[in-house]
């Protein structure tokens, strides 16, 4: 199951930024998912709030926002493109155009967007 390692890597690097930043509370927490990562979105979000060990992340909001699989190809194609997925598994990727195996350039990432948190209020 790679959910749980990517789950894992996101709170670590939320857990950072919220250090560095001194917040008293994540409030949410906005991520990008590739749809060829194969992970579903409501069982990231479950695993992410089952495995939160720090208070200041506890309660966070996550917002997993879906990114199409988009890529280039050596025939001059760019674009989204094509996959096909069985049982969880990921067959293959292919060019619309010529069938060829493109070079992916979006879709195979899980990446944080936006960190909301509260931070110590500044003088105004
Ligand atoms: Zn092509």
């Amino acid at each position: 199951m790679h959910e749980v390692g990517f789950a894992t890597t996101i709170l670590e690097e939320v857990k950072k930024e919220a250090k560095k930043q001194n917040a008293l509370k994540v409030t949410s927490v906005e991520l990008v998912l590739g749809e060829l990562t194969l992970i579903d979105s409501e069982q990231l979000i479950f695993l992410l709030n089952s495995i939160i060990q720090d208070d200041i992340i506890k309660g966070a909001d996550f917002k997993v926002k879906k990114q199409r699989a988009e890529g280039e190809c050596s025939c001059g194609y760019s674009g989204p493109l094509e996959y096909k997925e069985e049982f969880h598994q990921l067959l293959y990727v292919k060019c619309p155009r010529c069938d060829g195996i493109p070079k992916i350039k979006k879709g195979d990432e899980c990446v944080i967007e936006k960190i909301n948190m509260e931070v110590e209020e500044r003088s105004k």
